[in-house]
């Protein structure tokens, strides 16, 4: 699991411009695949080779000015609370306002580390302007030019290093996040498999603060469950903040094996449910999309199913080897198939295949149909071979490995779902020199 950042400050100071620049390279590719435009306010950043999770808190702000200050308190205590290092942008062309020092108190106390961001830096005329923000008491301040790209190395430089070292900790049993919007019936899918407290074992608090898998002994399987604690605080929290939901859908993706992504039929798989995917890809987890309240879907002729299905396998192209289960929570239609569907994709993310094998199988599968010349140059894949990683990664050894391009990759990625079974789970393919 990685470590999750959260950008916090009052509107207009530069933090979608910010983020938007962090998560750019990656997610622009998956854009041009599926062709859609996100509303996205959380993905995944790498720098210096280490990835980071990273929310954009303003994304969440509704409402008219004097609505904001309140909400914006409620989501920096929220963020202190659940990310493991927050930055706090502020705007060097309007100075220090009295939002900003109200944030900046709230900051003040804490012990995770906080990067004072001062934006709009855009010259050195502006360099100078931001020594005021010295008066919010947090310290050193970076200064960045979110819209040219300035300074951004220096800040992230110092973030990558602070952030907690967080490796994928083994754990003895599946471990299932149930993520989804708000109301697609999470809670009600939770309480279902959990019946009554008898089925609960034990709670193990986690290694994360206040992450706790508890585990569960259901319909003769054994699996922890990450991050009930959300939801037996449900009434300490305002559940309704879409930003509270989504920080905990962050933390229990990172945390879990498998996601089990809930949505309801009745509104699709949009844009929000859209991006819960996309993270639990990026994060290599195991996937499971169950659609929801099937029993209110009236229409149920044959191809109802078919062509719900086929709506959701374009929204996630290329990545359409997921299962798909239709289930009502409220009547238990399939909720044990449901399970036993994580189960499986959860065996499959673990599997190995033994390497003289894979080479019997592939080296022909290539041989057929080789990476086609580039620049006149001809590749030659000499040997592959699964990588001993917590997930499943390929890497194919051959004379020109700069030269296979992304079409060819997933010609062997096709080749190895058609093969092997890895139905749910996010694969890599890597070109290695040889
Ligand atoms: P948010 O509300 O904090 O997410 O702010 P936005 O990212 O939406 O930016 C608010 C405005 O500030 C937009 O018009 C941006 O183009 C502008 N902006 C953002 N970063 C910079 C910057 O580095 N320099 C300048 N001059 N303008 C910026
Ligand atoms: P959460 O916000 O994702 O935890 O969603 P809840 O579990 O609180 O459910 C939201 C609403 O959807 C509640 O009123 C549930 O009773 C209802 N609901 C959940 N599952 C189903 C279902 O399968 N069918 C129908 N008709 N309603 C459901």
């Amino acid at each position: 699991m990685g470590a999750i950042v959260a950008i916090v400050g009052r509107p207009n100071v530069g933090k979608s411009t910010f983020f938007n620049r962090l998560i750019q390279r990656r997610e622009a590719i998956v854009d041009a695949v599926s062709g859609v435009t996100r509303d996205r306010h959380y993905g995944k950043s790498d720098w210096n080779g280490k990835e980071f999770s990273i929310i954009d808190t303003g994304g969440y702000v509704v409402g008219s000015d004097d609505v904001f200050e309140k909400e914006i308190d409620k989501q920096v205590e929220l963020a202190i609370e659940e990310a493991d290092a927050i930055i706090f942008m502020v705007d060097v062309e309007t100075g220090v306002t009295g939002m900003d020092e109200d944030v900046a108190k709230l900051l003040r106390r804490v012990k995770k580390p906080v990067f004072l961001a001062v934006n709009k830096v855009d010259n050195a005329k502006r360099a100078e302007d931001a020594v005021e923000f010295y008066s919010l008491g947090l310290g050193e301040y970076y200064t960045l030019s979110s819209i040219n790209g300035g300074g951004t190395g220096e800040l992230l430089d110092d973030l990558v290093e602070k952030l907690p070292d967080v490796i994928e900790e083994k754990s003895e049993l599946p471990r299932f996040a149930v993520v989804g919007r708000p109301n697609a019936g999470k809670s009600s899918f939770i309480n279902a498999l959990i019946g009554e407290d008898r089925y609960i074992v034990t709670d193990i608090a986690g290694t994360t603060r206040d992450s706790i898998d508890t585990k569960y002994n259901r319909f003769g399987f054994e699996f922890n469950l990450v991050d009930t604690a959300g939801i037996r605080r449900k009434a300490k929290v305002k559940e309704d903040l879409e930003f509270y939901s989504v920080m905990r859908s962050v933390r229990a993706i990172e945390h879990c094996d498998v996601c089990i992504l809930l949505l309801d039929a009745t509104r699709g798989f949009d844009g929000q449910v859209e991006n819960i995917f996309w993270l639990a890809q990026r994060n290599h987890k195991g996937i499971v999309i169950l659609v929801n309240k099937w029993d209110l879907v009236e229409e149920k002729e044959t191809n109802t199913i078919k062509h719900y299905t086929d709506k959701i396998k374009k929204a996630i192209e290329p990545f359409t080897d997921v299962p798909i289960l239709f289930v009502s929570v409220l009547t238990k239609q399939r909720i044990f198939k449901a399970i036993e569907t994580a189960v499986e994709v959860y065996n499959k993310r673990n599997k190995k295949i033994v390497t003289r094998k894979f080479n019997e199988t592939m080296l022909p599968i290539i041989e057929n149909y080789p990476p086609p010349a580039y620049k006149g140059k001809f590749v030659k894949i000499k040997f592959c071979t699964q990588l001993p990683t917590p997930y499943p990664q390929f890497a194919f050894f051959c004379n020109l490995p700069q030269y296979v391009r992304e079409p060819y990759k997933r010609y062997l990625e096709n080749k190895i779902r058609e093969e092997y079974d890895f139905s749910g789970v996010p694969i890599t393919v890597f070109m290695r020199k040889k």
